[in-house]
């Protein structure tokens, strides 16, 4: 039984149907040629000039990444005179799965970009009007396969995401070629029927406007004749435009459109291609504002303009002119949209300011918002980053994939680790590539968290990853929702516009502390560990490099490399895309990345060797140099001295029993025979830092299989299953070296060694990992037992530290059971505590246990690999070195110490013996110098950034090491930062005496004279 409802919405589903197949009419045929280009992608001239050889349609095209170029030529028949004429090509295009696989970027002969061909956008306009014109085009058509299967998001291992081991089998098979009337009314009828249709799905069954639209909607396809649908649809038409025509109520929310195309900067294809995604969507963006006045479409990431400037510079003159329009509109200010969670402080610094400066210099935009829509969860840290930068506002949704809690608002404050406070907005939409479509925008109003206080949302619509971006459809869609009865009100506008309407309304907005820990996605902390690594060293050796080449030029008038450096920064920046640097990228994508890592590590080796050989001087007396912000014995922090004169003790080591007594004066260890550390007494305090029986260095293997997301992944039950690997294995050995032990061990197909030592006059116990790791679907952890009782855990983040629960009593708490630290986590009680540090590893879990004899301890563990099989199926296999360490007795301020020297260790160079005094010093040990450098614009000045590390309110005293003729306090862009006198008086001769509240960052331009 039908009731008039369901007969008319079946009624409406065929008639679109129907409408779907008469929007164009009359085809024409048209000559095909193609040539298979070998290889990389050409250039576009190379393109052009090419020997075609003939093609039709049906023909097979596109072996995996393959690229070929289709010639088409044809002239529109005289039967064409005075109708509206288009290219129709569909290159194999799955109209479910826009984005991700085959995309076209059509030329004239002379190379002017047209416009790209998508699934949603298959045609080309050819003729307005007249008849006779000769069709010339080219088609630079990519066969990038698709590796998403089934509905969503569905990951299966495959070989097509790695050119090596794709294959060469054609993907796709050209569909269609020809010309075409365009019948213009079928397309608005279908067009007002689908409005009309999602509108009255998502009205209450009894609000009379529902039965009023379906009315109309039925008598609308009475007035249609099958036979005729291009002679009757304004017939059709008429009959709605009444429906269409009453307004919005007067409570309709109001959604803010802004056209759209989250483009991922490399994820199931490798960055070369990302170059041609960006360039295909501005070339269909640019080419859809010539026909829709009132598109505007925002896009992030500086990257992504300059590969533009540099590859495509006629779609870039398009993209310039439209910004100028203010309708292209560059949002975000950050260089790529970069995963927030793991990039190091100096390094999210630099996303800002190469991506800020990036607009300005070039578009002459002061970008306003930090645009995030997709990275994986977002650091305490970044507001005042984002303050700093100049902008005001913050822009995310992916705290709606959160698994376990719904985070309470959509428009908000949100308070940083530093008490900076950023206006935050979240589509309430729940994505960032809507359709506009009915159910979108209700979505949109129902799900909104601050009805009745606010009134507003930003909506980004379009395809993204290749899909081209907004179509005519939803721009079609936006102007019949402008002003609808039953329907949220949407508006197409600038983000900037949205913000400063969003502020205005809601002058007390709720507030969130701390970071937005997104309930998902925790295995990015750890996947592709190469990668992270790769990361990590760079952020050091960049540190390095400025510093000692600053230091050189400062001291001897050496060239500081700034172009270089500038070079470099940006090879590190790009990884840190939130595909790559979080590890959820095919095989390619991270060979290439582990590939350009070791080229920037042989750069900026380079770069450090030349400028501490300079400093250091002729001879053969060794000088120490140390980037660390602390001194260590006999060298200066952030400088470079003849080594002390008191050298610590040697490291001793003796048998024991079954085992072994490591002992460095500070440190007192025993390893077992099995190789695991089962005492480690911190000598000062007498205290035994591992709990009674508990075990230290304890290697865990869990199964790791996600749901959903292998590489993103890691779901609460892996804890349920653990291996504790405490036998040695096959081969497996305990033998003295050095001062220290060499523990071998095997499991499964896999084989660790670690060297496990005390270093010289240091209070660790240092673990050296060489992993030969074979295992699948696995997660290999280190774990330390402590006997500590403690309700939390404190990790270092960029520029500062956040506690987390080591408990899950309500579900927040719960959620948190996997999380990110950079180079140190601590768990202290009053007097008494541990950290944990690493150079290489950032995913890490923290849970207490009974403790023998009463009270808890806190298991402190280090997630050192995974291996999960898709989007790379051979995830993580092979060597891994890396280094953690046990800090027993350490506080806070040790913490923050031990973490810096683990990443940068010294390094001795032969020189001359005169001391290099530091090219600036701090007189407080909680204030870090993060960096040191020239500035930017060249003119020689000299940047210093330090931050307050304890959280605590201080007072210090920042000296510089050279004459100066000024400083001021700047912002991240190394310009004046406003407003920044106060906290701040200069002495004579430069010094800067800062009052600088807990975690504040804050950067010192000194002009030397
Ligand atoms: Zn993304």
């Amino acid at each position: 039984m039908h009731d008039d409802r369901e007969l008319i919405e079946g009624r409406l589903a065929r008639t679109l149907q129907r409408l779907e197949d008469a929007v164009w009419s009359d085809p024409e045929p048209v000559e095909l040629g193609r040539w298979d280009a070998p290889g990389a992608p050409v250039s576009v001239r190379e393109g052009l000039a090419a020997e075609h050889s003939p093609c039709a349609v049906g023909d097979a095209w596109g072996p995996p990444w393959g690229t070929t170029w289709f010639r088409v030529t044809g002239t529109v028949p005289p039967r064409h005179a005075g109708r509206v004429v288009d290219l129709r090509l569909d290159l194999g295009f799955d109209p479910e799965r826009t984005g991700f696989h085959a995309e076209g970027l059509v030329y004239r002969p002379d190379g002017t970009p047209v416009k790209g061909l998508h699934p949603r956008s298959p045609w080309v306009r050819v003729s307005e009007a007249a008849a006779g014109e000769e069709v010339d085009l080219h088609v630079e058509a990519a066969s990038n396969p698709l590796l998403l299967g089934g509905g969503g998001y569905d990951f299966r291992p495959s070989p097509l995401g790695d050119h090596r081991t794709a294959g060469n089998e054609p993907l796709y098979r050209l569909a269609r070629a020809e010309l075409a009337v365009f019948e213009a009314q079928v397309w608005e009828l279908q067009q007002d029927l689908e409005v009309l249709g999602e509108l009255a799905a998502e009205l209450p069954l009894d609000d009379a406007r529902r039965w009023e639209v379906l009315r109309a909607l039925d008598r609308a396809m009475d007035r249609l004749d099958v036979a005729d649908l291009a002679g009757t649809a304004v017939a059709a038409r008429d009959e709605l435009l009444e429906v269409l025509a009453a307004p919005a109520r007067a409570s309709a929310h109001r959604i803010s459109a802004v056209g759209h195309a989250h483009i991922d900067s490399a994820w199931l294809w490798p960055v070369r291609e990302t170059v041609r995604k960006v360039a295909r969507t501005c070339a269909n963006v640019t080419d859809l504002m010539d026909q829709h006045p009132e598109l505007v479409f925002a896009m992030s990431s500086a990257q992504q303009y300059a590969w533009l400037r540099d590859h495509r510079p006629e779609v870039w003159a398009r993209v310039v002119e439209r910004v100028a329009q203010g309708r292209f509109v560059p949002v975000g200010g950050m260089w790529v949209e970069s995963d927030t969670n793991l990039p190091g402080g100096e390094a999210l610094v630099r996303q800002l300011s190469h991506g800020k400066r990036f607009f300005l210099d070039e578009l002459g935009i002061e970008t306003r918002e930090v645009w995030l829509p997709d990275s994986f969860g977002y650091t305490a840290a970044l507001p005042q980053l984002v303050a700093l930068s100049g902008s005001r506002w913050f822009l995310t949704q992916k705290i709606s994939w959160n698994t376990t809690n719904r985070f309470p608002h959509h428009t908000f404050s949100w308070e940083g680790l530093d008490g900076t406070r950023v206006l935050t907005h979240f589509p309430s939409a729940d994505t960032y590539g809507s359709q506009i479509s009915g159910s979108e925008v209700a979505h949109a109003a129902r799900n909104f968290s601050e009805k009745g206080a606010a009134t507003r949302s930003l909506l980004p619509f379009g395809w993204g990853d290749g899909g081209g971006g907004p179509t005519r459809e939803m721009l079609a869609r936006a102007a019949r929702l402008r002003d609808l009865d039953g329907s949220p009100r949407v508006e197409i506008e600038r983000p900037d516009t949205f913000f400063e309407r969003a502020e205005a309304e809601y002058a007390d907005p709720p507030v969130w502390v701390g970071e937005l820990y997104l309930e998902m996605h925790r295995g990015t902390y750890t996947s592709q560990a190469r990668t992270k690594q790769g990361n990590r060293r760079s952020e050091h050796l960049l540190r390095e490099a400025e510093l000692w080449a600053a230091t050189a030029a400062v001291r001897l008038g050496s060239v500081y490399p700034l172009e270089r450096l500038d070079r470099l920064w940006k090879v590190v920046l790009l990884n840190q895309f939130h595909d790559i640097l979080p590890g959820s990228s095919t095989t390619w994508v991270h060979r290439e990345a582990v590939a350009a890592y070791a080229d920037v590590a042989t750069e900026l080796e380079d770069i450090i060797e030349g400028a501490q050989r300079a400093l250091a001087g002729e001879g053969d007396v060794e000088v120490a140099f140390n980037a660390a912000p602390h001194a260590r014995a006999g060298v200066a922090a952030m400088g470079a001295a003849v080594p002390g004169s008191e050298p610590a003790p040697e490291p001793t080591r003796r048998a024991d029993g079954d085992g072994w007594l490591l002992d460095n004066g500070l440190v007192r260890a025993r390893v077992d025979a099995r190789g695991l550390l089962t005492s480690v007494v911190h000598s000062a305090s007498g205290r035994e830092a591992l709990a009674p029986g508990g075990l230290g260095n304890l290697l865990q293997l869990h199964a790791d299989t996600p749901v959903r997301f292998d590489a993103w992944d890691i779901d609460p039950y892996y804890r349920r299953s653990v291996e504790d690997l405490t036998e040695l294995g096959d081969g497996g050995s305990v033998q003295p070296v050095g001062t220290g032990l060499r523990v071998t061990r095997t499991f499964g197909a896999s084989r660790a060694v670690q060297q496990v030592t005390l270093p010289r006059g240091e209070a660790r116990v240092d673990v050296d990992t060489e992993v030969d790791w074979q295992e699948r679907e696995s997660l290999l952890k280190a774990g330390f037992e402590l006997d500590v009782s403690t309700d939390h855990s404190t990790a270092e983040i960029q520029f500062g530290h956040v506690h987390r629960p080591t408990h899950a009593n309500t579900s927040w708490d719960a959620a948190r059971f996997e999380i990110c630290a950079h180079r140190w986590v601590h768990v202290g009680e009053p007097g008494f505590g541990c950290a944990v540090v690493n150079d290489s590893t950032y995913g890490h879990d923290v849970t207490r246990a009974p403790r023998a004899g009463g009270g808890t301890s806190s298991r402190v563990r280090l997630s050192l690999l995974r291996a999960p099989r898709s989007p790379d199926p051979v995830a993580d296999t092979g060597v891994h070195r890396l280094t953690y360490a046990l800090v027993p007795g350490a506080g806070i301020p040790d913490a923050v110490r031990e973490g810096y020297r683990v990443n940068l260790p010294l390094r001795v160079v032969h020189g001359n013996g005169r001391a290099i005094a530091p090219l600036v010093s701090v007189d407080r040990d909680g204030v870090v110098v993060e960096s040191v450098k020239l500035a930017d614009d060249g003119s020689g000045d000299v940047v210093v950034r330090v931050y307050e590390s304890q959280g605590s309110r201080v007072t210090a005293r920042v000296a510089p090491g050279f004459d100066t003729r000024a400083v001021v306090v700047v912002d991240l862009l190394e310009r004046p930062l406003e407003g920044s006198g106060d906290s701040v008086v200069t002495e004579p001769g430069g010094a800067v005496r800062l009052e600088l509240r807990p975690f504040e960052v804050l950067a010192l331009r000194w002009q030397r004279s």
